[in-house]
């Protein structure tokens, strides 16, 4: 899981006589009467499918899951999904669903996320201890149930479990094993709870999902032993650095650089085993930098510098 500074909202749910409006006033009018406090709400959403939102979440994540980050570019359309689920949510206590949900949220930005079928809908799912059903379909755990809005704007008060990779940094709270396998980062504590809890809500330790991110991390690792080979034997013999051996140093650092782009399937992995590599080799960038300077590169078709290649050659 990665973090990503989400733009501004698309037209669409702007428009003050667009869908959204409408939707929006119709779930507000509904809550102002005290009797509907805690009721399911009765309207429908249609605002959060236009095709302007579609667009902008597959923009969002570069077209993979916010949670997973597999990509779902080339196999299946998007599930926008509800952060803060919009028709009912879960009760962690009763086990039952719970109305309303959030449905004045249903047409906010800030709440929809791009997700696969598997981190969004409850199925049956094999992971790592066992076989049951898994997908965050209307879970939104809190620290406490009783926190639970039941009105808008109360949600503001809740203390939300799982992670939002639009808000939350959620590079600090994972670890990921030589196998794939995805654990909480910290060892106790608020980081290790929401860690555990969002890795069972949407199923990130699927034995599919762990299988091919171990099958990435072998990709990866196979290409910092190229790297790694390659700069070790120029600093074994300085007099081979001809144009050649240079290029073929540029092209292993590019190959890095790529895994580490945004839109990249499992870039939170490839970023733990690779930037640690790389971090020596490039002293005077941040990683922030290096990021926005390999997404300007690839806006450009361009795909190396001579910055880079004077840095790894040092
Ligand atoms: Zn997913």
């Amino acid at each position: 899981m990665i973090r990503v500074k989400r733009p501004d909202p698309p037209d669409s749910l702007l428009r003050k006589d667009g869908k959204a409006a409408a939707e929006r006033d119709a779930v507000m009018k509904f809550f102002e009467s005290a009797q509907n406090l805690g009721q399911k709400y009765p309207g429908v959403f249609k605002a959060y499918k236009e095709d302007d939102v579609v667009k902008a979440i597959n923009i969002l994540f570069g077209e993979k899951c916010a949670y997973c980050e597999s990509t779902y570019r080339a196999t299946a359309p998007v599930d926008v999904e509800h952060y803060r689920p919009k028709n009912a949510v879960f009760d962690e206590v009763t086990k039952k669903l719970k109305y309303p949900g959030y449905p004045w949220l249903a047409f906010e930005w800030s709440n929809l996320l791009p997700s696969c079928i598997d981190c969004n809908r409850r199925r049956t799912q094999k992971v790592s201890d066992g076989k049951r059903v898994v997908g965050k379909a209307n879970r939104f755990p809190l620290v406490s149930e009783r926190q639970r809005a039941n009105r808008p704007g109360d949600e503001k008060k809740e203390d939300a479990l799982l992670l939002n990779p639009c808000e939350d940094a959620v590079h600090e709270y994972f670890i990921y094993e030589e196998m794939g396998v995805i654990l909480p980062r910290a060892k106790r504590g608020a980081k290790f709870q929401r860690a555990l809890v969002t890795i069972e809500v949407v199923g990130l330790h699927r034995a599919g999902l762990v299988g091919r991110r171990r099958k990435h991390l072998k990709k990866v690792q196979r290409d910092i032993r190229k790297f790694q080979n390659h700069e070790q034997l120029l600093r074994d013999n300085p007099g081979l650095k001809g144009d050649a051996v240079m290029k073929q140093l540029d092209e292993l650092v590019d190959t890095l650089l790529e895994y580490l782009e945004p839109d990249e399937e499992y870039t939170a992995l490839s970023r733990q085993f690779i930037e640690p590599v790389l971090a020596p080799f490039l002293p005077a960038l941040s990683s922030k930098a290096r990021r926005s300077s390999t997404a300007e590169r690839r806006r450009d078709g361009s795909r190396r510098t001579s910055a880079r290649t004077a840095r790894c050659s040092a």
